[in-house]
């Protein structure tokens, strides 16, 4: 089984105070119920299973630290709006249903984080799409209709008023729409994983590394230093839901990258003259995502990558080479701020599938998973993973019906070479048209 391999250089997860001694998975386990992944959609899992079935005994089980994968190393985008080709989507019903399940996502965050008191830069500041050429101008104007025609607020901002928000002349026009929250996080991950419910055991450091069925209609999941039996079991656990065995050759492994500068001082300050905390995506997905933190940090996500071995497909050299291509977005967006260096740089893996499907449901006796959001996991990974509890316990709901409507199979995929193949000449051609976005 090929495990998850992230770099240990995200500066979200830096930037976090040491973590709760750790608990590993030792000797026979028996639990009520497993929960493989401790992302979004494994943490939701676990907490709406705990609140189903107070009495269970309820193992979440990662191969690493809580807040070290996809879920602690994103952009922190929390978007309530359907996004990229799901707005594409013909029927407007299925947009209204994910725009409730996304929201639904943000409500049930924003009462854990003023129950716990999650300190993570949570905050309601809606988001802006940016366009730099004809390119992204065409794509924002598209945009505007689809907004339209859902009957969703926006604003198109033009390029100074931008700047005054932004510090940089480099967008030409906006579009912002109010209903996005942004956050730190791997700081929201941890804060989520430290209020678990009592019923909850969280196992880090602790990799499955072997699944197989017990002979009584249960499971018996293997780790390095010991084992759980149980009945039930719920993956969270995104691209490498694959590696169990499931959903095999429909699902894609693509690898984003970021950088961030230090907490720029009082001069730099000056020099860059925006506000904070904002959050910017491409309105040519595959452009530049910029923000700019409570903490005065400025943060540039770009490039993407086939991995089929996740973190072990990325070597020294194309980490670097995308570290420079970071830079000279930064320079291009930031040129007073040229002297500003980067601290960290890291990469993350999600799943995309070809049919743009998220999979959402049982997979096998006893086995239920939500895989797959295509990239887009904060709102998503939370919802579902709460509705997949529901769904385990065979509990019903409007957003449980509306999850199985928006939700199915992700297509199969061409054998190897030609996956790989048509992966990567797909993801150069994106970058190569939207280079005056990048
Ligand atoms: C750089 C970057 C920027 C992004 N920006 C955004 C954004 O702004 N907004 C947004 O919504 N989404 C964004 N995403 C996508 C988002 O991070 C993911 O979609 C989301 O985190 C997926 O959550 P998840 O809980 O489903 O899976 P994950 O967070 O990937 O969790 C899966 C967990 O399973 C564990 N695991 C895997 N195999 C095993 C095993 N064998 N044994 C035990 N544990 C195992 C992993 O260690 C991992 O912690 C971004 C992603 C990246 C990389």
């Amino acid at each position: 089984m090929n495990l998850p391999h992230d770099d240990k250089t995200c500066g979200w997860y830096a930037a976090l105070p040491a973590p709760r001694p750790v608990c590993v998975l030792a000797g026979q386990q028996t639990a009520d119920c497993v929960i493989i992944g401790a992302g979004f959609a494994g943490l939701a899992a676990a907490r709406r299973m705990a609140s189903h079935e107070p009495a269970a005994r309820i193992l979440l089980v990662d191969a690493q630290r809580v807040a070290e994968g996809a879920s602690g190393r994103n952009s922190g985008f929390v978007i309530d709006l359907p996004h990229k080709f799901a707005l594409e989507h013909p029927d407007a019903a299925h947009k209204q249903r994910l725009l409730g399940l996304n929201r639904a996502a943000i409500a049930q965050l924003e009462a854990l984080i003023a129950t716990h008191r999650i300190d993570c830069q949570w905050s309601h500041a809606g988001k802006y799409q940016g366009a730099v050429g004809a390119r992204g101008l065409a794509y924002l104007a598209h945009f505007e209709k689809l907004l339209a025609a859902l009957g969703e607020p926006f604003r198109s901002v033009e390029q100074s008023e931008l700047e005054s928000v932004l510090g940089t002349r480099h967008y030409r026009r906006a579009l912002f729409t109010p209903g996005c929250y942004l956050m730190q996080p791997a700081a929201l991950v941890r804060g989520l994983a430290d209020s678990l419910p009592g019923n909850v055991e969280l196992l880090e450091n602790s990799p499955i590394l072997r699944l197989e069925r017990d002979g009584q209609g249960g499971y018996v999941l293997h780790g390095a230093d010991g084992r759980i039996r149980t009945r039930r079991l719920l993956l969270g656990t995104s691209i490498f839901t694959r590696e169990f065995g499931y959903l095999k050759n429909r699902l894609l492994p693509v690898m984003t990258f970021a950088s961030w500068t230090r907490p720029l001082d009082d001069d730099e300050c000056r020099r860059y003259g925006g506000r904070f905390d904002w959050g910017l995506t491409p309105a040519d997905h595959a452009g530049t995502t910029v923000r700019m933190t409570q903490d005065r940090r400025l943060l540039i996500r770009n490039t993407y990558r086939h991995v089929p071995r996740y973190g072990r497909s990325i070597d020294d050299a194309t980490r670097a080479k995308i570290r420079g291509d970071h830079r000279q977005a930064f320079r291009a967006r930031f040129p007073a701020l040229a002297d500003v260096p980067f601290t960290h740089t890291w990469g993350g893996v999600y799943a995309i599938s070809r049919n743009f499907t998220n999979f959402f449901g049982q997979l096998d006796d006893g086995v239920f998973a939500s895989a797959c959001d295509n990239g887009v996991g904060a709102a998503w990974g939370t919802i579902s993973g709460t509705l997949l509890a529901d769904h385990a316990v065979g509990a019903d709901s409007a957003l449980l019906r509306d999850i199985r409507a928006v939700t199915g199979m992700p297509a199969l995929n061409p054998p190897e070479p030609l996956l790989g193949l048509g992966v990567r000449s797909r993801i150069r051609l994106a970058a190569w048209n939207s280079r005056s976005e990048l």
